[in-house]
């Protein structure tokens, strides 16, 4: 692309990020050349500043169980993998955990979990309501697809917020990697949670066998049209038990450019830096804060049981406490000249309470 069309584009993405097409996302999917590279960070930098200005927001990860009914093909904890050694937090380790989020004035925590069918809706119900009962803090729900009659019991439980991911937008490689599950049903679920006034995030994958990046530029897109809260990218990272264990690492670069498409396409959205990336790339907080992203999520996970939650290869191992990660993050968030958000960090397209 030459330097005028690229500037051209960037400005358009800008301006009219709803008008942008599948061809023109992934064209500047395909650019290699560092000084164009370079531009499309700037591009994403300057609209991460007028849409979301320099907080960056902090939320706990606390994974409370890592049983899953479900085999998606890429994924360490499916069903079928029987190395796992499976574990489910009880409600008086989860709220000890939260306990230690709120003394670090984290004001989010995100329960994540395998489809686990041992959470009955009403134990969920009454954990989400001890921890609103008890701190000031959003409670993200990222447990994959439940009975849509569910979802009243647990937003009325106080759930705030809800992170399923659609992985990818495009139907045919959906369905090859998730058994039993349709891309369909899984925006029916962010649609069913849209309208009772959750926040939802999604995201995708980057790195599936048979992805173009015409199927990249479609994920943005449907997060576009689903008017997503925020949107989170990772790279896929084999794991050697599952069916995907000899297919590369995804690109790096390519999840960068996400990261930076997804700022310019979304726009008012929260983008956080995954753990994928940061195990792919140990500059990835840096450099993924100055691309686009406004968010971190620490792990939270006792470390007892933080290296059984193995979705891909080694991940959990090597992580710090809590509070050494926190205060960590901090000195590098104050070391870009950047601010640690003191508030809740919902919706930035809704005066929400969440
Ligand atoms: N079970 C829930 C939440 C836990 S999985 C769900 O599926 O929604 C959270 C995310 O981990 C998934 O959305 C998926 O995008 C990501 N993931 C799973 N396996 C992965 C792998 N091998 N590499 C990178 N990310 C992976
Ligand atoms: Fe289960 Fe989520 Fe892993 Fe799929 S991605 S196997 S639903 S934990």
């Amino acid at each position: 692309m030459s330097i005028s069309s690229l500037d051209d584009l960037l400005e358009r993405c800008r301006t009219d990020p709803g008008g942008r097409t599948k061809e023109e996302i992934a064209s500047l999917l395909r650019l290699t050349d560092p000084g164009d590279m370079a531009a499309l960070w700037r591009a994403a930098d300057t609209v991460r500043r007028e849409k979301v200005g320099s907080d960056i927001h902090l939320r706990g990860l606390l994974e409370i169980s890592n049983y899953c009914r479900r085999n998606c093909h890429y994924c360490g904890l499916r069903r079928d993998n029987r190395a796992v050694s499976r574990y489910r937090l009880t409600p008086r380790t989860i709220l000890d955990t939260v306990e230690a989020l709120d003394r670090q004035g984290i004001r989010t925590v995100v329960l994540q979990s395998g489809e686990d069918p041992g959470w009955s809706v009403g134990q969920l119900a009454r954990l989400i309501e001890s921890i609103k009962g008890r701190y000031d803090m959003a409670v993200t729900l990222s447990i994959g697809r439940r009975p849509p009659e569910e979802w009243r019991i647990l937003r009325d439980a106080g759930m705030n917020r809800y992170l399923l991911r659609h992985e990818t937008a495009c139907p045919t490689l959906y369905e090859r990697f998730h058994p039993g599950d349709t891309l369909q049903d899984r925006i029916r679920a962010l649609k069913e949670l849209r309208a009772l006034g959750v926040d939802i995030g999604s995201g995708n994958l980057i790195g599936l066998p048979g992805q173009t990046p015409e199927a990249l530029a479609a994920d943005l897109l449907l997060a576009r049209a689903l008017e997503v809260d925020m949107y989170g990218v990772g790279p896929f990272i084999p794991h050697p038990e599952t069916p995907l264990s000899n297919v590369p690492a995804g690109s790096v670069k390519d999840t960068y450019k996400m990261i930076a498409l997804a700022r310019l396409i979304l726009q008012n959205v929260h983008i956080p830096i995954t753990t994928a990336l940061c195990t792919l790339d140990p500059a990835a907080r840096a450099r993924g804060w100055s691309r686009g992203g406004n968010v971190i999520m620490p792990n939270a996970t006792p470390p007892d049981v933080r290296g059984h939650y193995e979705i891909y290869r080694e991940k959990g191992v090597g992580h710090a406490a809590l509070e050494t990660t926190v205060e960590s993050i901090r000195g590098e968030i104050h070391a870009m000249g950047r601010s640690v958000s003191t508030s809740r960090g919902g919706s930035l397209k809704r005066s929400a309470t969440s």
